[in-house]
């Protein structure tokens, strides 16, 4: 269905009218804003191929007779969020892969190697401070799908995090490439699913660094 017959049909039923701005950024796939007068839409640009049960499911939502994002919709975002490539834009000398004690390319590559056969082109990059206080979580890793980015606390460069501990973070990040994310039927977001969990479990140091974390949580989590 065109947008234009899609608008036409949310404005006769809601009575009032409906303005869509399309967008291609990297952070917006869909907001709904509900003025007294118009309601406005923006929607990412992937919308304009959603087939008629997301774009039913959406009305729902738009016209506030669902208080929630039905499952049909979240599932189309997250399946087209999952294709969305904005890599290009990632400028590699810009990135910081040389640390004090790892170099993360060089780990990067050892586990392409080892574990996909070269075959994942991926950014990484660390982030943060080698020296983190007052903390009382932290995140070891991250990964930026649409950029293909593997992030690392840069608290990691550090020999007092044995290499298999760090290889063990990237690792873990890539899985997140290669077992994307998605919604199951009850539309309960599934991350680290069936499928990342078991390749999860191939990484040579698994228990180790299963149990380094376990062993040093006290000590990383602490409160200073
Ligand atoms: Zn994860």
């Amino acid at each position: 269905m065109p947008l234009s017959s899609f608008q036409k049909q949310l404005e006769d039923d809601l009575q009032n009218s409906v303005k869509f701005t399309i967008n291609d950024n990297r952070s917006t796939m869909l907001s709904v804003k509900w003025e007294p007068h118009c309601t406005k839409v923006s929607l990412h640009r992937f919308f304009l191929n959603a087939p008629e049960n997301v774009l039913n499911a959406l009305a729902g939502y738009i016209k506030r007779k669902d208080r929630k994002i039905a499952p049909a919709v979240k599932t189309f975002i997250e399946e087209n969020l999952n294709k969305l490539d904005y890599s290009q834009v990632v400028n590699p000398a810009k990135l910081h892969v040389q640390g004090e004690t790892y170099h993360l390319k060089q780990l990067l590559g050892d586990l392409n190697q080892e574990y996909f056969d070269n075959t994942l082109k991926l950014n990484i990059t660390w982030f943060g401070k080698r020296v983190q206080r007052n903390r009382s979580q932290v995140t070891f890793g991250l990964y930026h799908r649409p950029l293909k980015l593997i992030k690392i606390n840069r608290l990691l460069d550090s020999p007092k995090f044995p290499p298999y501990l760090v290889t063990y973070v990237i690792y873990h990040e890539m899985l997140h490439h290669v077992c994307p994310s998605y919604f199951d039927e009850k539309g309960k977001h599934r991350i680290h699913n069936k499928e990342f969990k078991m390749l999860e479990k191939k990484f040579r140091h698994y228990h180790e660094a299963k149990q380094w974390i376990e062993q040093n949580r006290e000590r990383l989590f602490a409160r200073f």
